[in-house]
């Protein structure tokens, strides 16, 4: 294809004409000569020929030997007062008509340097995609499970801010001041700036902060981000999530409450789940209580996943404290009656996760490791 397309030859200066008109005439000339050698040059370019365009700019554009150059030199230089003005409007005509054309002719050879890439790199488009899908973190996942099982039971989703204040996070949930957990110890308060302030250590202050503001009966379901001063290692983190519940309604009863969490670890670990309920303390719940379910994974035969136990800690529940409620009446004084009972729970997502999955060490699900997360992309399909 190449041998089709001569190579231009120099353009040759002659001497300057020696009137007006012969200038003119013999530019034309030239013009004529570089039209017909840039349509040359841009076909050997369309052939992804670069070495024609360089001899062509070399010929007419050269800094020193190029035609215009040497018009520049032998022509205008040299040429009386008015004959000047009339080479020089001429041959920034030309000029201008050589720099466009080298232009467009560089744009040609890069658009077929780029077809011969793209010829060269076979892609076969007819090939079924295998870009890997995303999904959810293992964490979300179990926390819409969890999520999932309580709005069957007709809860609905609320969520807090992570920055609290003592208030919400302790004295409303009838902390005292000399509780330990209150310790900076335990408990990431926001420095000088923001006295009284802190990163919530649990989402029971949504609690609250949803009785402010709903009258009963209510039944609401609080996941997210709770903070602890914890040094990070195998079963800690200084960051991590919990989901909490909460039903208020004039007759419930502590049998409504284990009800309700039978139907969840029944959901959640199987039908065959048994539970069992030992008395526990929490400030803000009278009675409270750990709810156990029979190990899943032995059916209460004693495993690694119960620890010999056969039986798995799931969740802390309780009766909600009637000072919980004197606390939500400061704002919203329709607890204040006194006829309302409720009952709360809270679990952690991590724990769950973990004994679900057979997981050992907390970390795993914050290092970002693909290795790690990408096997629970068949759980996010229902695989
Ligand atoms: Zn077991």
């Amino acid at each position: 294809m190449l041998n089709n397309v001569l190579m231009p030859e120099y353009p040759q200066i002659v001497s300057l004409p020696a009137s007006p008109e012969g200038v003119v005439a013999q530019l034309e000339t030239y013009r004529g000569q570089f039209l017909r050698e840039a349509e040359s040059v841009e076909k050997a370019a369309q052939a992804g020929n670069a070495a024609e365009l360089q001899a062509f700019r070399d010929g007419w554009l050269g800094r020193k030997q190029g035609l215009l150059a040497q018009l520049n030199e032998h022509w205008l230089k040299p040429a009386p007062g008015e004959a000047k003005k009339l080479i020089g409007q001429q041959l920034n005509r030309l000029r201008g008509e050589a720099e466009a054309a080298m232009e467009r002719i560089e744009a040609v050879l890069e658009a077929a340097r780029l077809q011969a890439q793209l010829a060269s790199e076979t892609l076969d488009v007819t090939l079924p995609a295998r870009a890997p899908r995303g999904a959810s973190h293992p964490l979300t996942q179990v926390t819409e499970r969890i999520l999932g099982i309580f709005h069957g039971l007709g809860y609905s989703l609320a969520e807090g801010p992570e920055m609290e204040s003592a208030w919400y996070n302790f004295d409303a949930l009838n902390i005292p001041e000399s509780h330990p957990a209150r310790d900076d110890q335990d408990t990431l308060y926001l420095g000088p700036d923001l006295p009284g302030h802190l990163l919530r250590t649990h989402t029971s202050p949504g609690q609250i902060r949803v009785m402010e503001q709903q009258a009963p009966p209510l039944r609401v379901a609080v996941p997210g981000r709770v903070y602890r001063r914890d040094a990070p290692d195998a079963t800690h983190s200084p960051m991590f999530h919990q989901v909490e519940g909460l039903a208020v309604d004039e007759d419930l009863s502590f049998a409504d409450l284990k009800g309700t969490l039978e139907h969840f670890a029944r959901a959640m670990f199987g039908a065959a789940t048994r539970t069992r309920f030992r008395a526990s303390y929490f400030p803000f719940t009278e009675p409270s209580a750990e709810m156990d379910a029979s190990c899943f994974a032995c059916a209460g035969s004693g495993c690694r996943t119960c620890k010999n136990t056969g039986w798995i800690e799931v969740l802390g529940c309780g009766m909600v404290h009637p000072e919980v409620f004197r606390a939500v009446a400061k704002k919203n004084p329709v607890y204040e009656t006194g006829k309302w009972r409720g009952f709360a729970f809270g679990m952690g997502v991590e724990r769950m996760a973990m004994i679900l999955y057979g997981l050992d060490d907390i970390q795993r699900f914050y290092s970002g490791d693909l290795r790690f997360l990408e096997q629970f992309a068949a759980h996010a399909d229902g695989a």
